[in-house]
């Protein structure tokens, strides 16, 4: 249990071994947080293997669940086809999410097309999005989150974001420190993060940001590349994290780290790396 006051911390955890071992190593290692790709193979969790996670979730000392998309790359493509296919996959993601008993869904930008732009993969995206949620029919929020960048992709940007989450009604932002290193963000140093989390405030606003991304990473800056890696392993380090970690507006933002598929103990020193900055920022 985290006693310190500061960033909520949690883990993403693998389902590979079923959903109710994602919780186990979640709850095992003293995580008041989790999110999770609910997915095994390909196959969503039936019905009554989402109540049941959902009870033993609740009873669990895990409070705070976040279900990470899959299935919807495609929401802003100029292919109309595509696009259908996308919107279907998000309303049954939304209620996968709403089944599990998740607080929010988060949620990348995709592309626009070969031809197309920003603003109009834009449009397209808000438009994806609004039809995809009256159709889910669930009131689970949407949290975008910024990418690597680089190309099409949208969202590398924190300007892009806040134009990502202004395009979806009740959404929020998540922001994942790897992505925002990889999209050219120096957060290796605290003044680094400090700008970065000051150019967040403006853009996006004080009560928009609801969850972090704790990544380490070994891709190079600016290099558009999804590397993740444990705490201790990577370019940003202790100063940047420390500088996030006590930050007062974030003191009930939850905090998930997102790290490369491992054993357990691995997970473990990546979060005893992060609780050390906690007690210290605190
Ligand atoms: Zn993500
Ligand atoms: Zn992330």
């Amino acid at each position: 249990m985290d006693l310190t006051l500061g960033v909520i911390l949690g883990l993403h955890c693998p389902v590979y071994r079923g959903l109710e071992a994602a919780l186990a190593r979640a709850a095992d290692l003293g995580c008041e947080a989790m999110q999770m790709l609910p997915y095994r193979r390909h196959d969503p969790p039936t019905t009554e293997e989402c109540a049941a996670f959902d009870k033993a979730r609740r009873a669990s000392s895990v409070k705070r669940l976040f279900i990470h998309s899959r299935f919807v790359p495609s929401l802003a493509s100029s292919d109309s086809a595509r696009r259908m296919r996308s919107m279907g996959h998000l309303a049954s993601e939304l209620r996968l999410a709403a089944a599990l008993g998740g607080e929010a869904y988060v949620l990348h930008g995709g592309a626009y097309s070969v031809g197309s732009s920003f603003d109009e993969g834009l449009r397209f995206f808000k438009e994806s999005v609004t039809r995809a949620t009256a159709e889910a029919g669930v009131k689970v929020p949407i949290y975008l989150e910024n990418v690597p960048g680089g190309g099409r992709r949208m969202g590398g940007t924190l300007e892009e974001l806040a134009k990502l989450v202004e395009a979806c009604p009740g959404a929020s932002a998540c922001l994942d420190t790897a992505h925002a290193w990889a999209a050219g963000y120096p957060l290796s140093t605290a003044e680094g993060m400090l700008k970065f989390l000051s150019l967040a405030h403006r853009l996006l606003g004080a009560d928009t940001v609801k969850l972090f991304h704790l990544n380490d990473t070994r891709a190079l800056l600016g290099s558009n590349r999804e590397n993740h890696a444990h705490w201790g392993k990577g370019f940003l380090g202790t100063e940047s994290l420390k500088t996030l970690l006590g930050r007062d507006e974030y003191a009930n933002v939850v905090g998930i780290i997102e790290p490369p598929l491992g054993p357990a103990e691995d997970d473990r020193a990546s979060l005893a790396f992060v609780r050390r900055l906690t007690a210290r920022a605190s």
